[in-house]
């Protein structure tokens, strides 16, 4: 009966909710044009070493830029394509164009380690998803230090077996495995134990206030040290000051990544960044 009422009350009252739906719903089907429309785009965005602020990596970032409209944030339309098998076109997209473009870079001889792309939950649920990824890293020749795999951490509790056997294979291998947003994912600590990865990515949420908010600092620091203790590398994400900075360098932190560095970047910009650069090095402002 509470169920009724409540669908009741959803379907005929709450017109807020039913113009979200209606908004989801063309948002999905222009989304369905979008590849073929050519309205997607990868944007990169550095990672950067702590103390020397030499650029290790980048951080493979989709766009989405519609022809008619305004650009949506993938914080919107991913869960959406996830709804469907939307999301297996676009992650074959992300992952061929994440490839294409190392392939270049390295052609062009440009100081580049590695370009990172984000996995999703039920990209993972694909059963061919490791052989497609592997099949197109070896199209463009590219092998386990070009490409890294970033998932967060609720992909690798409801993992099944053929994915952590997938992703061990990985791992075993030399590709680099992250836990992207550490620390908001349903977790126990037990899985670090058991999931093949390589480095912590520290959830910009305790980045963001861990200057002036205990709790957040506690979080960080114990993060830094377990992550060191498991021989893992721990990236600090969402770095946007220098008081925050500072902080992530105390704590030893390895990587940074945030807008205090660099913002993501169309392919363009990236390749002017790094020939401009000896060897891919900026010098650290502090
Ligand atoms: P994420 O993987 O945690 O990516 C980091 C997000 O933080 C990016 O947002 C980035 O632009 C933003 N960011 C980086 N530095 C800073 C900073 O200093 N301050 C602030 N406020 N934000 C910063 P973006 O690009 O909007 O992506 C949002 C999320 O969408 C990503 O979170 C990721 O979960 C998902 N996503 C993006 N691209 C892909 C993709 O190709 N595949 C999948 N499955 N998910 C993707
Ligand atoms: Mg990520
Ligand atoms: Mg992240
Ligand atoms: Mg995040």
């Amino acid at each position: 009966r509470a169920k009724l009422d409540g669908r009741g009350q959803v379907l005929f009252f709450n017109q807020k909710l039913h113009d979200e739906l209606v908004h989801q719903h063309r948002l999905t089907d222009r989304l369905d044009q979008a590849i073929e429309n050519h309205e997607l785009l990868l944007h990169y965005q550095p990672q950067v070493s702590a103390y020397t602020g030499r650029i290790e990596n980048l951080e493979a970032l989709l766009r989405w830029e519609p022809r008619d409209g305004p650009p949506v944030s993938p914080a919107e339309f991913i869960p959406l394509a996830e709804r469907s098998d939307l999301i297996h076109r676009i992650s074959d997209w992300v992952i061929e164009e994440a490839c294409r473009q190392r392939a270049r870079w390295r052609d062009a001889g440009l100081a580049l380690e590695r370009i990172d792309v984000n996995f999703s939950g039920r990209q993972m649920n694909r059963p061919d998803v490791f052989q497609r990824f592997e099949e197109c890293l070896q199209r463009h020749g590219l092998g386990p230090r070009d490409i890294g795999i970033e998932l967060t951490e609720n992909v690798l509790i409801d993992a099944n077996e053929r994915i952590l056997s997938g992703l061990r294979r990985l791992h075993d291998r030399g590709f680099r495995i992250a836990i992207d947003d550490f620390g908001t994912g349903y977790s126990s600590l037990n899985y670090l134990k058991h999931f093949p990865v390589t480095a912590l990515k520290i959830d910009r949420s305790f980045v963001r206030d861990a200057h002036n908010q205990p709790k957040d600092r506690a979080i960080m620091e114990a993060t830094v040290f377990i992550g060191h203790r498991l021989g893992l590398e721990v990236v600090a994400e969402g770095v946007e000051n220098s008081e925050q900075l500072e902080l992530i360098r105390e704590m030893r932190c390895d990587l940074v990544q945030g807008f205090y560095f660099f913002r993501p970047m169309g392919a363009n910009e990236i390749e002017r960044l790094l020939s401009g650069m000896v060897a891919g090095t900026k010098t650290l402002s502090s």
